[in-house]
This record gives structure tokens, sequence and C-alpha cells, in this order.
């Protein structure tokens, strides 16, 4: 069995990437990470299966005692991903997938940088603000800093492997899952199951 894949994806608010990896692990082959945060939950959020609810002493006790990947800021609110969960996923086989903000991308890109980077994209600003408007689950100060953030998160889509648009929902999902397929693919990842054919 290989190992499995880590898939991080990222994007601005509105997006759409929480959707898509909603999409995403309906398949059993994809495992997604769950993270910490100091964000109140928002309305049908469930603990442990969205995210681990913390305070912010909660969540500086995590730092402090090193139970983090990796853990960034957004919006005034602490994000980070538990250690171990990936290590044992991918062992299992499992593509894992790490739905994080840029900051902590780019983290985890000096931790594991065999992982794969997709940088989720809206078709356009206008339409960035449509949905963060339409989706109701913020007020309206913090949609304006979600937006400022947004402009700012755009600026480093060169640090990641491949940019999905996502404009039409199947379409993304369709080239995330090409994505995963050609990963799947290099020479690289058949690096361990060759070594032990040829030297075992
Ligand atoms: P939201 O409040 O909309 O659920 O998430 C806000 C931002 O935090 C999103 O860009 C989301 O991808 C990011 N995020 C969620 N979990 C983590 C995490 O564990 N680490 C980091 N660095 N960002 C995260």
């Amino acid at each position: 069995m290989n190992t499995g894949l880590k898939i991080v994806l990222s994007g601005p608010s509105g997006s759409g990437k929480g959707t898509i990896v909603r999409e995403l692990i309906k398949d059993e082959q994809f495992l997604l990470s769950i993270s910490a945060t100091t964000r109140a939950p928002r309305q049908g959020e469930e603990e442990g299966v969205h995210y681990f609810f913390k305070t912010r002493e909660e969540f500086e006790g995590m730092i402090e005692k090193s139970e983090l990947l990796e853990y960034a800021q957004f919006c005034g609110n602490y994000y980070g991903t538990p250690k171990d969960f990936i290590e044992d996923s991918v062992k299992n086989g499992k593509d894992v997938i790490l739905e994080i903000e840029v900051e902590g991308a780019m983290q985890i890109k000096k931790i594991y940088p065999e992982a794969i980077f997709i940088f989720v994209v809206p078709p356009s600003l206008t339409e960035l603000e449509n949905r963060l408007v339409g989706r109701a689950t913020e007020k309206p100060d913090v949609i304006e800093a979600r937006l400022a953030r947004a402009k700012e998160e755009l600026a480093l889509y060169h640090h990641y492997d491949y940019v999905v648009v996502n404009d039409r929902l199947v379409e993304a999902l369709d080239e995330i899952k090409c994505i995963v397929r050609s990963e799947k693919l290099k020479s690289s990842h058949y690096k361990e199951k060759i070594e032990n054919v040829i030297y075992n």
C-alpha cells in the first residue's frame, strides 16, 4: 500500500473551499484534518466535526504544549492543526486534506515539502463579496475584514502548486480529483514501493 497524500487547500474566505472539502470527503479515500480554533461555532457547526472549539487560554495552552503542527491568527481568532492525525492517516494510505489559510500553509510547506498545495479562487472579487454577504454567517465588520484578508491571500497564490477557479463546483471538484490522480502517478510516489522490490 502506498502512503497517502497530504493535500493543503487554501483560498480566500468565500472561495468555496469548505464546500469543495465537504464533497471530497464523501469519498472515503479522503480524510479531513479537523482544526482547533478560538472562533465561535456557527449555526450547525459541531465540536469535533467542523472544529475543536477552544477558548484563547485553551488554545495558548496547546501552543505551549507543542500540540499543534502549525497555527495562525485569522481575523482575530486562532486556528491550528493538531499533530499526529496527519501522519497516522497517510500511513494508513488515506489522503489527508488540510483546509487552512496561507500563513499556516507556508508552515506546513517547511514541515512537509512533499505535500500538494492547491489554491482555490473565486471567479472574481465581486463574486467573493456576494458569497460572503449571501451566506450571512458573519457580521458586516467581519465580512469587511475577511474581504481585506482575501486580497492579501490572493497575492500569495504563487506559493501553491495548483490554482483551481471555483466557478462551477462540479468542475472545480473534477480538477482537484485530476490533480490528486496525477500526483499519485508521479515517480516519487512509487519510491518506497519500488525500492522495496529492488533491495528486499
Ligand atoms: P473559518 O472561520 O471561515 O472557518 O476559517 C477561517 C480561515 O481559517 C479559513 O481560511 C480556513 O481555511 C482557515 N483555517 C481553518 N483551520 C485552520 C488551521 O488549522 N490552521 C490555519 N492556519 N488555518 C486554518
